[in-house]
C-alpha cells in the first residue's frame, strides 16, 4: 500500500516550534496523510511514546529526532539512544548499528543548517535518505540535494520541517508498505521505497509560523 507521511515534523517540544502534537496530528489528517515523524530538536520521541500516540491519535505517529551536530542538522528516524556531543559522523554511526535510519535534511540549505554536499558525501557508508522536498526550503537548494541523491543513488524524501500545525503535509513522502504498522513502515523507509512529494509552504504560513513563535516568546 501507498501511505503519505510527513518524515519532518516539529511540535511545541521544540523551543522554535508552535503545536502540540495534537494539533499536528489533527492537521495531518486533515490534509489526508496517513502518518507524520515528530522530529523536534534534539528531544527523541521514543518508539514506545509514539506507539502510545499512534493508538490515541488514530494516526501513524513515528519515532524521531532532529539533532543538532557541529556540522549540521542529522534526523535520526526510530532513534535508540541519546547522542549529546557526538559528531556528525558518529551520530551516523551509532544510529546505522543501532539499526535505526539516517535521513539528511535540507541537505544543501546553509540557512538552515543543511550539512553540505562534503559532509553528505562522508555519510554515505551509514545509508542516508536524502530530503530532496522540504517545504521550508528554497526551491534552489532542494534541487541541489536532488542532483545530490541522483548522482550518489541514495532514496529521496520529502518532508515539511513545520513548526506549525498549518504547514503540516506541505511536503511529505509516499511510502510503500506492505502494512501500515510502525514497524512495516521503517523497514519500508530504510529500504529507500520512497517517493517525495509536496511544495513549499505559502509565504502566509511562513509569516504565521513567524508571528506565533514572537506571541509564544513574548508570554513566556
Ligand atoms: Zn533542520
Ligand atoms: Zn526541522
Amino acid at each position: 500500500m501507498l501511505l503519505k507521511i510527513d518524515l519532518h515534523v516539529h511540535t511545541d517540544r521544540s523551543p522554535d516550534g508552535c503545536s502540540s502534537i495534537i494539533e499536528v496530528a489533527e492537521a495531518a489528517k486533515r490534509k489526508g496523510l496517513q502518518g507524520l515523524a515528530i522530529t523536534d530538536h534534539d528531544l527523541p520521541l521514543t518508539e514506545s511514546d509514539a506507539l502510545r500516540l499512534s493508538s490515541e491519535l488514530g494516526l501513524l505517529v513515528m519515532p524521531g529526532v532532529e539533532l543538532s551536530t557541529p556540522a549540521g542538522h542529522l534526523i535520526i528516524l526510530n532513534p535508540k539512544r541519546e547522542f549529546g556531543g557526538l559528531s556528525l559522523r558518529d551520530v551516523a554511526k551509532a544510529a546505522c548499528s543501532d539499526g535505526s535510519t539516517v535521513i539528511i535534511p535540507h541537505p544543501m540549505d546553509p540557512l538552515s543548517h543543511g550539512i553540505g554536499f562534503s559532509e553528505a558525501s562522508s555519510l554515505i557508508p551509514y545509508s542516508p535518505l536524502i530530503e530532496t522536498i522540504n517545504a521550508s526550503t528554497l526551491s534552489r537548494y532542494n534541487s541541489r540535494a536532488k542532483e545530490f541523491a541522483s548522482r550518489n543513488s541514495l532514496p529521496m524524501v520529502g518532508g515539511s520541517d513545520a513548526h506549525l500545525a498549518d504547514a503540516v503535509g506541505d511536503a511529505f513522502t509516499v511510502v510503500d508498505s506492505p502494512s501500515c504498522d510502525m514497524t512495516s513502515v521503517i523497514c519500508s523507509i530504510s529500504a529507500g521505497k520512497t517517493i517525495p512529494s509536496g511544495k513549499r509552504t505559502s509565504a502566509v504560513t511562513a509569516a504565521k509560523t513567524v508571528c506565533t513563535r514572537l506571541i509564544r516568546r513574548m508570554r513566556r
